[in-house]
């Protein structure tokens, strides 16, 4: 029995990770579940699966989770450090999907046990990616990619070299916006980004995947996870969401990788690596897909990629304040303070006044990290209004 634990159990990721393990108990042994403010999820997943822990990141709603789970046995905790101690439990396998910042610190752990981290939460590549590489190569684990994209390239690559690699092109599907007027962008809501036209995603990267910032953490993540130059790097907007991404070589080949857009292909894969097993996702009839279109993502209506390029090419600590201004951008957006189009002017303000800061090229430690993603954060609130 493989045993494995799950931070962000109770979000998207991580309902369709425990969905996979679901289809095949007898083969997982589930060790620790972490949640946020879902306590009753988080109390019903760690009952069902009979873990050993379950931790809630809130320290308010610790009392809420004990007694959802009095009587069952199970071990409770709470807060970011009782997180942290969760990936201290032996795990074989650990599924690394908290959203934001928050999931770098527990993921950094698993990674010192030599344990395999399925990294679904990509802000821990884009705020210490060098550290989570070398963290990962130091104590022999093993990170292996969950974001659509970067599964795609890392399947594509299997059995290939780097060195012949000449691009790898991510596809984006547009978002919830990329056919509206661009004047019509400074007034969308939080209902009308929080509505993906073809993946199920959680609240926050279905936003981001409106503005774009999805897309631009993604490369940032491409950067850092394979080692490759950001020119190498393309975004396509792909409207059909159905190739995730291709790897181009040398000889002039570009290796595609297809499949409908449902997570638990990728989950799924990283769980069952290296083997393949049988997945409940959806098989294309590609006579009833038809066509598959493609088209340049226009600067206008998607900043963040350009600033995603200005982070690689500045490197040193840009990737966490990009981040964490990105992430603070967001609250204010979600709870109705700026509008749609002030989250990309308050990221670029906060990277132009942090520019040169001393801050931004020391090591990359956790708590070097840790500090410009609160510097950012803080900054925030100096470039809007809000
Ligand atoms: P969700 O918002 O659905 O879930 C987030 C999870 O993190 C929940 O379990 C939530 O708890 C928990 N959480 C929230 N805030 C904190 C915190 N401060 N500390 C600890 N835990 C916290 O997100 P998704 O599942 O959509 O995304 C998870 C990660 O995977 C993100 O990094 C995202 O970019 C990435 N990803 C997601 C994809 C998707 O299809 N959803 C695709 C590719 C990547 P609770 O809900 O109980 O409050
Ligand atoms: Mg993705």
């Amino acid at each position: 029995m493989r045993r494995i634990s799950i931070f962000g159990a109770t979000g998207s990721i991580g309902c369709s990770t425990l969905d996979l393990i679901r289809r095949r108990r007898s083969a997982f042994q589930v060790v620790a579940l972490t949640g946020g403010q879902n306590i009753d999820k988080l109390a019903a997943q760690a009952r069902e699966f009979q873990v050993e822990l379950a931790v809630t990141a809130d320290p308010a709603r610790h009392n809420d989770l004990k007694a959802a789970l009095a009587g069952s046995g199970i071990a409770t905790a709470a807060g970011p450090e009782a997180l942290i101690e969760a990936a201290d439990r032996p795990a074989d396998w650990i599924m690394s999907a908290i959203v934001g910042a928050a999931g770098l610190a527990p993921g950094l752990r698993a990674l010192r046990h030599g344990t395999t981290l399925a990294l679904a939460n990509k802000e821990s590549l884009v705020c210490a990616g060098p550290l989570l590489m070398a963290e990962a190569r130091a104590h022999g684990a093993r990170i292996l990619p969950v974001d659509s994209e970067h599964s795609a390239v890392f399947q594509a690559l299997v059995g290939e070299d780097m060195a012949a690699v000449e691009r790898i092109v991510i596809t984006a599907s547009g978002g919830a916006f990329r056919d509206w007027p661009l004047e019509r962008l400074a007034k969308a809501t939080v209902a009308e980004a929080s509505n993906h036209p073809n993946w199920d995603m959680g609240q926050r990267i279905t936003i981001d995947s409106a503005s774009m910032f999805n897309k631009a953490l993604e490369l940032i993540e491409t950067h850092e996870f394979f080692d490759i130059a950001p020119e190498k790097i393309e975004t396509v907007v792909h409207p059909e969401s159905l190739i995730h991404a291709l790897v181009g070589f040398r000889d002039g080949a570009l290796m595609a990788h297809v499949g409908a857009p449902d997570m638990r292909h990728a989950i799924g894969y990283a769980l069952n690596w290296p083997a393949r097993r049988d997945l409940p996702v959806a098989r294309l009839d590609l006579a009833q897909v038809g066509a598959l279109t493609f088209r340049a993502p226009d600067p206008a209506r998607y900043p963040a990629l350009r600033l995603a390029h200005a982070v690689m090419a500045a490197g040193g600590l840009t990737g966490a304040a990009f981040n964490g201004a990105k992430e603070r951008a967001l609250d204010l957006f979600i709870a109705g303070r700026i509008g749609f189009l002030d989250m990309a002017a308050a990221v670029d303000g906060v990277l132009t006044r942090l520019a040169g800061d001393p801050a931004l090229s020391a090591a990359p430690t956790l708590d070097n990290v840790l500090h410009v993603d609160q510097i950012a954060r803080d900054e925030v609130a100096r470039v809007t209004a809000a």
